[in-house]
């Protein structure tokens, strides 16, 4: 696999997934092109339906190279982009400046919204996970994968508000102890916010404290 990598990118060298251009090879964008997709959006929950989050933060819209890379990554099965993609998040969580926007603790958990099982299984690898686990690991937050996914959904794109929530009630169970622990949730996109949602009253049910939702991309109904 990393023979493979290493061949790719002698004959394919990195491009900016916006504009083509050139770039440092551990990046998904150009300078230029990253100042015109980051869209670093706090927003107030309870506005979502969200009363079990504190906090939500989009760094990037679901548009143009934003939206090309997740669909590489996700339905293209592009693995070589994950590193790219956490170097992109790292940078963007950098300039979003959480800690002067949200009331953070020490010793916070890390934890990313599990995918689907069966898309895991079709895919081999887990988005959130890759993504998020190399800015946590410079942060010195504690990753921690406690939650499971224990009922199948379909994709939620497609779904109205509605179906959404249905189809992720009851999705999630808690495998780790986060009682009174203060929680940075992560996923690749947020759109209604439904799945984090569930997340969060999921992990609140089982004595978590606050809950600050971190997202890649923001969806086009945000
Ligand atoms: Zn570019």
């Amino acid at each position: 696999m990393k023979f493979l990598c290493l061949l790719e990118d002698v004959f394919f060298p990195a491009k900016c997934l916006n504009c083509h251009g050139k770039v440092q090879k551990q990046e998904l964008f150009c300078a230029s092109c990253r100042r015109q997709l980051q869209d670093i959006r706090f927003l107030y929950p309870t506005g979502y339906g969200c009363r079990h989050l504190d906090g939500i933060c989009l760094l990037y819209s679901y548009e143009r190279g934003v939206k090309t890379a997740l669909h590489k990554i996700k339905f293209e099965k592009k693995r070589q982009l994950l590193p790219r993609a956490a170097e992109e998040i790292k940078k963007v969580c950098y300039c979003a400046d959480l800690g002067a926007n949200w009331e953070l603790s020490e010793n916070m958990l890390l934890i990313p919204v599990p995918t689907d099982t069966a898309r895991f299984k079709a895919r081999g690898y887990d988005v959130p996970t890759d993504i998020f686990k190399p800015w946590g690991e410079r942060e010195e937050l504690i990753w921690c994968e406690a939650l499971e996914r224990v009922l199948q959904t379909v994709p939620q794109y497609g779904l109205n508000k509605n179906r959404r929530r249905k189809n992720v009630k009851n999705c999630f169970v808690v495998r780790e102890n986060v009682f009174g622990k203060d929680i940075f949730l992560v996923d690749d996109i947020f759109t209604s916010g439904a799945t984090m949602e569930e997340a969060a009253k999921t992990l609140k049910k089982a004595g978590a404290a606050k809950i600050w939702a971190l997202a890649f991309a923001g969806g086009a109904q945000v």
